[in-house]
């Protein structure tokens, strides 16, 4: 059985706005779920209807299979982890780190050896007897983190825990979170609108857009099979390329290249025949020169390319559509040539552009 259960779970606000629409998951005990999408599209919402903070307008949420709509934040057995890291600034990082034991009442001896545990798994050792003003923002991240982890509870709650760190700093806690949730085991649910966070961090990953669910799965999932044009453009960065296209006697044409989609579209081909389709391959999913069989050729003139160390992206003019090429940093083409590329079969991703889904 599941140990998470979100059956038809929506949120509509006192000022009617609906804001989660059947929200529906099954997570496993000590599952890392990440919640990924847009600003805006329900994430946090969700997040708060499951630790209790929200309530639940229709729909069912239930822990271990019991019923937990109605129970408060305490009985679920939750902590939270925000954004901003609502420490107390008056307490050292000791304090903040005791703060929920205390008030549970817990034994002072057992106190101290949860503290110094905690401290030497998240590298705070050395800070107990700091306040959080004088701490580094990574250093107070931790003791937020930590505050949450020493409670030993079931389920562990984050909402964008890292958006107010440096560059550097995402993607040493990144790990260091990762490396705690092995640990500690705890049932994680984790909300980004950072695809690169949701990729690297996720067991499995929820895209969410405009309070719908896209799409539910592990991350070689939703990159290699998104169900829509909106999960394959927002997962991988430099984002999908979409080239919109008529379909003509089962071919598109794309510069001087025609390109055959009866081998992919199969039966469905003659559907789409006049209709507008959407051909679509990763950036990295190029290979520089016309390989001929196997895979499409398209060219198109380069109008910028950016060297970015151990790749390149070249942006290229394909009859008015602009994509994005990944090439390797020896092979970047010059600025107003022309380039010829080729998508192996196996990279192309063709969607009904009406209705955006994948074919
Ligand atoms: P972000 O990444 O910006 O935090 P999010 O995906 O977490 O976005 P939510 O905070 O869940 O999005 O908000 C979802 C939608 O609900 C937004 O359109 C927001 O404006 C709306 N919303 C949030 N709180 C309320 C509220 N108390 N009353 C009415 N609408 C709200």
């Amino acid at each position: 059985m599941a140990y998470l259960t979100l059956r038809n779970v929506n949120k509509i606000y006192p000022n009617g706005f609906h804001a989660v629409h059947d929200f529906c998951l099954e997570a496993e005990r000590g599952e890392f779920i990440v919640f990924v999408g847009p600003s805006g599209c329900g994430k946090s919402t969700t997040l708060r209807m499951i630790a209790g903070l929200e309530d639940i307008s229709k729909g069912e949420f239930l822990i271990d299979g019991q019923l937990a709509n109605q129970w408060g934040p305490r009985e679920r057995e939750v902590a939270m982890v925000f954004q901003s890291y609502a420490l107390y600034p008056n307490m050292t990082v000791y304090d903040n780190l005791a703060f929920g034991l205390n008030l549970q009442g817990v034994d002072e001896d057992v106190i101290e050896e949860r503290v110094q545990k905690t401290a030497k798994i998240l590298g705070l050792t050395d800070y107990l007897d700091r306040m959080p003003r004088a701490l580094s923002g990574g250093q107070r991240q931790r003791v937020a983190v930590g505050r949450s982890i020493i409670r030993k509870v079931g389920i562990f709650l984050m909402d964008e825990p890292l958006s107010n760190l440096d560059a550097k700093q995402r993607v040493t806690m990144r790990s260091e979170i990762t490396q705690i949730h092995r640990e500690t085991g705890a049932t994680t649910i984790y909300v980004t609108h950072d695809q690169t966070e949701a990729m690297t961090m996720a067991d499995r990953i929820v895209v969410m857009k405009n309070g719908y669910v896209q799409q539910v799965g592990t991350p070689k999932e939703v990159y290699f099979h998104p169900v829509n044009m909106f999960v394959a453009g927002f997962i991988g960065e430099p984002p999908m390329n979409f080239i919109r296209r008529r379909v003509e006697n089962g071919c598109i044409a794309v510069g001087e290249h025609v390109i055959d989609l009866r081998p992919r579209l199969g039966q469905q081909a003659a559907a789409f025949e006049g209709k507008d389709i959407v051909f679509g391959f990763r950036p990295e999913a190029i290979v520089l020169g016309d390989k001929g069989k196997d895979s499409a050729s398209v060219s198109g003139t380069v109008e910028l390319t950016e060297m970015l160390g151990d790749n390149a992206n070249v942006y290229v003019d394909v009859d008015t559509d602009k994509v994005i090429l990944k090439v390797s940093p020896h092979e970047i083409p010059e600025m107003d040539s022309r380039v010829c590329f080729s998508i192996p079969n196996e990279s192309i991703y063709l969607f009904d552009a009406q209705t955006e889904m994948t074919l």
